[in-house]
């Protein structure tokens, strides 16, 4: 057998024949195995879905609890078999609940990574090294420039302006699931206890990792309705980066924009967004984790997917891995 049979991309996503099921497909399908709950991988309408439990109640929560005709717990470790393929969800280090899907049969183990991050985060279980004979890798940072300094250093940048600019406010763009909690739980380690104020958008998803025991400290709605607008002189406000273009943002005194992104490695990406202080804080593997991650799983090929494939594909061909893009369409990542 050979690999592109076992797994093969389609206009749907990529699709397992002898299994007949997708891995997060961007259109509806009859069965879904989906690796984690950012909207471009995670859609409603599937006839059937597997994933973990986490990923299945961030689906709920997005989309209602009929966002699919049935749904499966997948549990980390535990081979599902699906018509006569076995399937194992591995952490990935992405975000709460996010996995990887090692899909095997006659012999061959290929192993679809979704996201991943190899830093540790606090908000999600680690990444786990799967060894395999294909390994699909995703490069949203797959350039050399792309080197993601320690998240820690990032929120020590973030304290140290709130310190020296106290009658201002601190508004900190970041995704709503994942990079916002993990900004949340990172200002907790640093030592932030004060009140995190929280734009609507990510209460949902906030109150639910805290349900699931990710402890973010007091958070509070960052409501201006009342008009005491000096209530936000030196706070720290955290909401998605799209609500910083409406007018929501200016009823902060003095707002000192800030993005949580690995973006935010690229100096222009900043000030054209209008960003004072960019904190570069990834939940995607920069080129170090790419390339360390590519050599630990062991995989004789490799198939890289949305974002600099073809910097990544040269890389592991110089290796002597064989490499190709896979050109998957509709994967714009929320979470970056
Ligand atoms: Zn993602």
């Amino acid at each position: 057998m050979r690999p592109r049979d076992l797994l093969c991309p389609k206009p749907e996503g990529l699709y397992c024949a002898p299994g007949d099921f997708f891995i997060d497909p961007v259109r509806p399908v009859a069965r879904a195995l989906v690796t984690h709950g950012h909207s471009d991988h995670a859609r409603s309408g599937h006839g059937a879905v597997l994933a973990t439990q986490e990923t299945l109640d961030i689906m709920a929560l997005r989309y209602g609890d009929g966002f699919a005709g049935s749904t499966q717990v997948a549990r980390l470790g535990e081979p599902v078999a699906i018509n006569g393929v076995t399937v194992t969800f591995h952490p990935a280090g992405h975000v709460l609940g996010s996995a990887q899907i090692a899909v095997e049969h006659g012999g061959m183990r290929i192993v679809a990574s979704g996201d991943y991050k190899r830093t540790p985060d606090p908000t999600c279980r680690a990444f786990e090294v799967v060894p395999c004979d294909v390994f699909i890798s995703e490069a949203t940072f797959g350039l050399p420039v792309f080197r993601h300094p320690p998240a820690r250093d990032e929120i020590g940048r973030l304290l140290k302006s709130v310190s020296q600019f106290p009658e201002r406010t601190h508004l900190v763009g970041a995704y709503a699931l994942g990079k916002a909690q993990r900004v949340m739980r990172l200002l907790r380690d640093a030592g932030y206890d004060r009140p995190l104020y929280i734009h609507g958008a990510l209460a949902k998803l906030s109150s639910y990792y805290q349900r699931c025991g990710i402890e973010l400290g007091p958070l509070e709605p960052a409501t201006t309705d009342n008009g005491a607008k000096r209530d936000f002189a030196g706070a720290i406000v955290i909401g998605p980066p799209s609500a910083f273009q409406d007018r929501w943002a200016r009823r902060f005194p003095d707002p000192l924009a800030c993005f949580a992104s690995g973006w935010m490695r690229i100096r222009q990406r900043a000030r054209q967004g209008g960003v004072e202080l960019p904190l570069i804080i990834s939940d995607h593997s920069d080129w170090d984790e790419l390339t360390a991650t590519i050599r630990d799983c062991g995989a004789s090929e490799v198939w890289v997917t949305h974002g600099r494939e073809e910097a990544l594909v040269r890389w592991c061909e110089l290796e002597g891995i064989s490499a190709r893009p896979l050109h998957l369409v509709g994967y714009e990542d929320e979470g970056d």
